[in-house]
């Protein structure tokens, strides 16, 4: 890839989880720059405010020096083209993503033709975990630690102890 490529990898990360950072790791080592991009998504009701998402993030991938991270509301496209970005990248955990995900990137290329959608796998071992199991199992006090980083553990202990309170 002798092209300057940035991907933006957007979604909800309410919160990040260990899937979401197998899949940007993968995407440091392909693109030169990686965009973590944070929707407000408020239809979705996230647990976490946008600025609580984005410094979980932060921390999170504090590792990885070609990755940074942005909120944003509005459209997907208008952000890729705002940071320089030519490349959208997706997670892929199972066949049941995939019509949810096929009907985005469709969409995508037809607000703009010039912008590509490309999809990642993330390991094995990750592939059953899911933002919203882990809040469920957080909220009902279960161990989260082998799905999230130890920074969304304890931001989550934290939600569910405030909101019991
Ligand atoms: P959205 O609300 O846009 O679906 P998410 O934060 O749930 O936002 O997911 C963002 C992207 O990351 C999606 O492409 C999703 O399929 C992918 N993803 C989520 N969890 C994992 C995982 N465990 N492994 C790989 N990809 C994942």
């Amino acid at each position: 890839m002798n092209k300057a490529t940035t991907a933006v990898y957007p979604g909800t990360f309410d919160p990040i989880t260990n899937g979401h950072i197998d899949i940007i790791e993968r995407g440091a080592r392909l693109f030169n720059y990686v965009v973590v991009a944070i929707a407000e998504n408020p239809g979705k009701h996230p647990l976490f405010s946008l600025q609580q998402r984005r410094e979980l993030a932060v921390l999170a991938l504090a590792h990885l020096p070609n990755v940074r991270i942005v909120a944003f509301s509005g459209l997907l496209v208008d952000l890729v083209h705002e940071v320089g970005a030519q490349v959208i990248l997706r997670g892929l955990r199972a066949v049941s993503d995939f019509e949810y995900e096929f009907q985005l990137a469709s969409m995508n290329r037809r607000l703009d033709a010039r912008v590509e959608t490309v999809f990642l796998t993330p390991a094995e071992h990750y592939a059953f975990i899911s933002s919203s199991l882990v809040r469920e199992i957080a909220r009902l006090s279960g161990p989260v630690a082998e799905f999230v980083p130890s920074v969304v553990a304890t931001a989550l202990m934290a939600k569910f102890s405030e909101q019991g309170a």
